[in-house]
């Protein structure tokens, strides 16, 4: 297989991504969304996340889904949605290890279930140097789409695969982040499928000089 046809199937895979990604919206649920005063980006690897819309879902013990459930392979990189502080890295049994940034006007993220196993094993006794990039602790002050951790299926996602339960906060209540998920994501893709086209053609250029 030559390095252009590699990258026209890559390109087109994400092209069928695109097209999955239209198809979601008919899932879109509009009564909790947000409408958030920064910009925002997808919080994890686009291409290796499916997500759909679980507001709401029952969970044990008579909870409420209160996020959205970014399925991804263990080590998938996590990023942070919006500009903020870090104001919490932490590890309890639901959750397992998370992390929550704080950003504008009273707006927080949380993301949980992170890594806690070394690489090909479940084993739960990973370092912290697997589940936070370098720099993430308390007081961290990070940009939109910078890498704060990688996916995983600590506390109670071991039992599901691996993903991160990502929540949004207004003014400490939740709300369903879903939409504005699906709008970062779709760019996101969009951003990917252009980057694979543009390498298919340089490297077509590439081959006939
Ligand atoms: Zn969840």
């Amino acid at each position: 297989m030559s390095l252009s046809t590699t990258l026209r199937s890559f390109a087109l895979a994400m092209a069928l991504a695109m097209g999955f990604a239209v198809v979601l919206p008919a899932q879109r649920s509009m009564a909790h969304d947000a409408d958030l005063p920064f910009d925002i980006a997808f919080p994890q690897e686009a291409a290796k996340t499916t997500f759909s819309n679980t507001w709401g879902a029952r969970r044990s013990g008579g909870r409420r889904h209160k996020g959205t459930d970014l399925m991804a392979p263990k080590m998938s990189e996590v990023y942070a949605f919006a500009a903020g502080v870090v104001t919490k890295v932490g590890n309890t049994r639901r959750p397992g290890r998370y992390v929550i940034i704080e950003h504008a006007q009273g707006w927080d993220t949380y993301y949980i279930h992170l890594n806690n196993d070394n690489p090909g094993t479940d084993d739960g006794k990973a370092d912290w140097s697997l589940t936070v990039a370098p720099g993430i602790e308390e007081g961290a002050q990070v940009q939109a789409g910078q890498l704060i951790g990688w996916a995983g299926d600590s506390g109670n996602a071991e039992g599901s695969g691996s993903h991160t339960h990502f929540e949004l906060l207004q003014n400490g209540r939740n709300v369903n982040p879903y939409h504005e998920l699906e709008v970062a994501y779709d760019r996101a893709i969009a951003d990917l499928a252009r980057e694979a086209i543009l390498l298919a053609q340089l490297a077509e250029e590439l081959e006939i000089s």
